[in-house]
Parts: structure tokens; C-alpha cells; sequence
């Protein structure tokens, strides 16, 4: 039985590369990667290890990851609150109050152990603590696997706005241990395929089928769809990325569906729909719109809304968001340049691109016919 489990183990192991020259990184993906420590060993620093993590995520896995460490080694913890609320300086000031106090240096190592939230304030805490120093991500959210770990955002929010305080800052590793999802709520889940289906529109109309014919896998939790479906998303993200390090040009396609995504999170209230919910829905807003500009048939945009059926998520917008609640968030969105609206749109399914042609009025019939 013990070595049954092995050999399915090892078929769902995968590790991918992330080239951005000397500040290359492995990305290593499968189940039981959390307490052995081949994994994570390797990419320590130096012996000072503080693991940054939350309320939530401390008592399921804190310990498994203790025991990857070893004893050799010197470890400190800091456990913060949940929630997007403590995305903050205050909190990143707390990382950098224990990092001091435990008198670390720079050949310190710092690794986050949670979703997005704790990867990025973490990975800020890295980027400014002594000017610099090394960290690992342990993303336990398929959001965080598929997307916050690649790419080398990190930061806090300020009240004036969201990811406002930040900095490039690349980790040593990405450490994604399947076998975490299996205590993530399921809305979460599904918010972070609504990001995995993303690459597939945007750039691979291949893995958009194999997400069609895998998507109850996926849901169940099945270790090696897991470990394909996040390996081919951060290979795509990570190829993106290497292209457009510091988003100039092409990572922008990355926002396919977050412009209509972010006036219903807006509009909503942020907490109310999860940001992959609300993704979901403004890729098929997105798709929709690329039908009417000429780019998708009829069964291209029924494919797009199958597979996010498929995948749990909403397809209609919010029952109280009107046409003007949509188009005065829309207005107000950091990509525009002049005062183009700039969508990211669909020429093919797996071809995005950035347009900001569409009439107004095409615009304006879109959002008054999709459902609510
Ligand atoms: P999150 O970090 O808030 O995690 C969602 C919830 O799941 C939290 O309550 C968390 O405690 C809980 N959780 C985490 N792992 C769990 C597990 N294995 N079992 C049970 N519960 C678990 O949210 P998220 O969706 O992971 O990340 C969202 C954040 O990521 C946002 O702040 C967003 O700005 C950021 N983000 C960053 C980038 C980037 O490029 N840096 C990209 C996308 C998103
Ligand atoms: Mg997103």
C-alpha cells in the first residue's frame, strides 16, 4: 500500500523553472512536499528561518512544515490574523519586529506559508528587510499556486487603494504542496480555477480543452490533474512574466476579466464576491463582447461559459449592478491610457489581446443584455 502510494505520488511530482537569469527559481509542485525536506532545505539562505503565516492556515500545516525544516536550524514564526484586511504596512512592520528582535541577518530566509495575502506581504517584508533578503513561497490557495507566487509582485494595500505599497522581488523557491487544498473552502477552490481557466483563454486553446475534459478531476481533487493544471498555469504565467518582467506590454493580457471583475468587486464591496468569482464572470463578459466585435462564435462563447459552469462559478453579474454602475467603476481603472477604455478581448479562444476600440455602445447593450 505505502509503496502503491509512493509511485502515484511521485507521477503527480512535477518541477518547472521560472528563467529570469541569475534570479532564476524552481517551482516544485505535488502532494507531500510540505514535510520533506528535500524540498526546502535547498533553498535556504542561511540557518535563520522565519515562516510567516495566519490564524487559519497555522494550525492545519505549520507543523508539517517545521518538520521539512530540521532542528539544526534556528526558526521563528509569525502568525497573523486572516483576511485581506491585514494586508497592510502594520502587519509587514510586525515581520520585520520579529525578524529584529530574533536578531536575524541578511542571510536570513523568510517563507510564507498561506494564499495570496500572507505570499505578498511576505515577499514585501523579504524585499525591504536589510535591504534584501531571501524568501520561499508555500502557497496554499490555488489562487496563490496558480498566480500571486509567479511573478515577483509583492506589497501591502494602503487605504487609498489596493497593492498601492510594493516591489518586484523574486523568491529563492515556490514550494506547492497539492495536498493543502484538500482544507480549502470551496468557493476559494473554485475562485482560483476561474484564474487557472484565464491561461488556458488567453494563450492555450489546448489546455482550455483539457480543462474542459478535467474539470470534475480538478474538483475532486485528483493530485495529478492538480499538479497539470498548476504546472501548465504557472508555466504560462511564468513565460508571460519572462517575457514582460516589469508589465510593460504582454503581462496585461493577464487581466483578461478583471476590468468588468474589478467593478463588480467594487461595486460589491470587496469580501462579497471573491476575486476569482468575480474574474469568472468578466472573462465570459469578455468573451461575450469579443462575440459581438466579430472574433467568437456563438459555440466559442458557449464553451467559455460551459467550462466556468463546469468549474462552479457565477455567470451572471450582480442583480443590483446597473449598465452606469458598470461603466463609471470601468472609467476609473488603472489600465487605461488617455481616455481609451482598454479591454483585454478574445481573438480566438487561447488569443487574447488589448483592444480599445470598442464603441461605447457596443459596451452599453453588452452589459444591459447579460444576465443578472
Ligand atoms: P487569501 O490569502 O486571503 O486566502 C483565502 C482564504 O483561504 C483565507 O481565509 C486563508 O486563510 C485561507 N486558506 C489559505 N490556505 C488554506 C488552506 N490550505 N486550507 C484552508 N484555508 C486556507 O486569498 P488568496 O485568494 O490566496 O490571495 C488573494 C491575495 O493575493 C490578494 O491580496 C491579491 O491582491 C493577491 N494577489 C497577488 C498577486 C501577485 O502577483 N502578487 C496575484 C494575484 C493575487
Ligand atoms: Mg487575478
Amino acid at each position: 500500500m505505502q509503496g502503491m502510494n509512493m509511485t502515484r505520488s511521485i507521477d503527480a511530482r512535477r518541477t518547472l523553472t521560472v528563467a529570469l537569469g541569475e534570479r532564476s527559481y524552481p517551482i516544485h509542485i505535488g502532494p507531500g512536499l510540505l514535510g520533506d525536506p528535500q524540498w526546502l532545505r535547498p533553498h535556504l539562505a542561511g540557518r535563520q528561518v522565519m515562516i510567516v503565516t495566519n490564524e487559519t492556515v497555522a494550525p492545519l500545516y505549520l507543523e508539517r512544515l517545521k518538520a521539512g525544516l530540521g532542528d539544526d536550524l534556528t526558526v521563528r514564526e509569525v502568525v497573523l490574523p486572516d483576511g485581506e484586511a491585514t494586508k497592510t504596512l502594520a502587519s509587514v512592520e510586525r515581520i520585520w519586529d520579529a525578524l529584529l528582535e530574533a536578531g536575524f541577518n541578511r542571510r536570513c530566509t523568510l517563507v510564507a506559508l498561506g494564499g495570496g495575502v500572507i505570499g505578498d506581504m511576505t515577499g514585501y517584508a523579504a524585499a525591504s528587510y536589510q535591504r534584501g533578503v531571501a524568501f520561499v513561497q508555500v502557497p496554499t490557495t490555488l489562487l496563490s499556486q496558480v498566480d500571486s507566487s509567479v511573478g515577483g509582485k509583492t506589497g501591502v494595500n494602503h487605504p487609498r487603494g489596493k497593492n498601492m505599497i510594493g516591489a518586484f522581488w523574486q523568491p529563492r523557491a515556490v514550494l506547492i504542496d497539492t495536498d493543502t487544498l484538500s482544507t480549502l473552502p470551496r468557493r476559494e477552490l473554485s475562485a482560483g480555477l476561474a484564474e487557472v481557466i484565464k491561461y488556458g483563454l488567453i494563450r492555450d486553446v489546448g489546455f482550455l480543452t483539457w480543462l474542459e475534459d478535467n474539470m470534475a478531476a480538478l474538483r475532486g481533487l485528483d493530485a495529478a490533474a492538480l499538479a497539470w493544471a498548476i504546472e501548465r498555469s504557472c508555466s504560462l504565467k511564468a513565460e508571460i512574466v519572462a517575457e514582460d518582467e516589469t508589465e510593460q506590454g504582454v503581462r496585461a493580457l493577464l487581466n483578461l476579466g478583471h476590468t468588468f471583475g474589478h467593478a463588480i468587486e467594487t461595486h460589491q464591496g470587496y469580501g462579497r464576491w471573491l476575486h476569482g468569482e468575480a474574474v469568472g464572470t468578466g472573462m465570459l463578459l469578455a468573451a461575450e463582447l469579443s462575440r459581438r466585435l466579430g472574433w467568437l462564435s456563438d459555440d466559442e462563447v458557449a464553451r467559455t461559459r460551459e467550462v466556468l459552469a463546469a468549474a462552479d462559478l457565477p455567470l451572471a453579474a450582480p442583480a443590483d449592478m446597473s449598465v452606469d454602475d458598470f461603466l463609471s467603476i470601468m472609467r476609473l481603472d488603472k489600465k487605461n491610457l488617455d481616455d481609451r477604455l482598454r479591454l483585454i478581448l478574445l481573438r480566438g479562444l487561447g488569443d487574447a489581446c488589448i483592444h480599445d476600440q470598442t464603441p461605447p455602445e457596443t459596451l452599453a447593450t453588452l452589459l444591459e443584455d447579460f444576465p443578472r
